[in-house]
């Protein structure tokens, strides 16, 4: 605080054009959180230091203007300050839900080529798919699983994979049954019946509310994806893949088509 800002500060530029310097040093440091694109590495004296190279959230107009409000009504923890964070990242973070017309329109690939667009504008982004059928999956590095096409949206993000990104992935193993699994664990085989009737509206819809909470606690923009068509009267009632799973996340949608 206190420096000439803009092209007139001896520091310009630091990480992109327009960004507000009021904070030079952020206030969180070190926060501890990867998902911020910080991250612990060794210094050229060997010792453990926190990296904040991939972070320019602080440095968001409106971010760092609110920030600089919060902090003016007085001293916080540690633990208060960790908590401001998450908070005011969560409230800046922008999110869209990509739908389709159908299995197989194009909503992976749309989500995907989204993901590298605001990864190349300099946001932190992660994909979001709150249900995915698929028996093709991928271990996240703290050992989950969630489907490939979410982990490929992730490095398309340029960012770790996460349990978080697609909280439900249903491998489908026989007639109308499927292996469940929730945060990135195995749970059981269940009928498709059965977890329509007493899962989804239930803990199913909870896990997927938490987990997209989360990300925007983390990340700056999510890219949410729907699965199949959100007009499946069959499936409607207990659907929370498609605008069940937008309003939880308070989404606006896209509608793709593949004509
Ligand atoms: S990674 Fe970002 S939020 Fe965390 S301490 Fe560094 S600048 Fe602050």
């Amino acid at each position: 605080m206190g420096e000439p800002r803009g092209r007139e500060c001896r520091y310009y530029p630091c990480h992109f054009e327009g960004q507000d310097c009021r904070f030079c040093f952020c206030p969180f440091y070190p926060c501890g959180d990867t998902r911020t694109g910080g991250r612990w590495i060794i210094s050229s004296r060997g010792r453990r230091v926190w990296s904040c190279k991939n972070c320019h959230w602080i440095h968001r107009p409106g971010v760092a203007e609110r920030l600089e409000e919060e902090l003016r009504k007085g001293r916080r923890s540690r633990e208060e300050m960790q908590e401001l964070r998450r908070r005011l990242m969560k409230s800046a973070s922008g999110i869209l839900m990509v739908l389709g017309t159908s299995s197989s329109a194009g909503k992976s690939f749309i989500a995907m080529a989204l993901c590298r667009i605001f990864s190349d504008m300099g946001y932190r982004v992660a994909p979001f798919k709150a249900q995915n059928t698929s028996l093709n999956s991928y271990v996240t590095p703290d050992g989950g699983e969630i489907a490939r096409a979410q982990a490929l949206q992730a490095f398309a993000a340029r960012v770790e994979p996460e349990v978080d990104m697609n909280p439900l992935l249903l491998k489908p193993c026989g007639e109308r049954r499927s292996q469940l699994v929730v945060l990135g664990k195995p749970r059981g085989v269940i009928d498709a019946a059965e977890y329509y009737r007493s899962f989804t509206l239930s803990e199913g819809l909870r896990v997927v509310r938490e987990a997209v909470e989360r990300l925007k606690e983390g990340y700056e923009v999510v890219v949410m994806e729907g699965a199949g068509s959100p007009a499946e009267i069959n499936l409607m009632h207990a659907d929370i893949a498609n605008l069940r799973a937008a309003e939880v996340a308070d989404a606006p949608a896209v509608l793709v088509a593949d004509i």
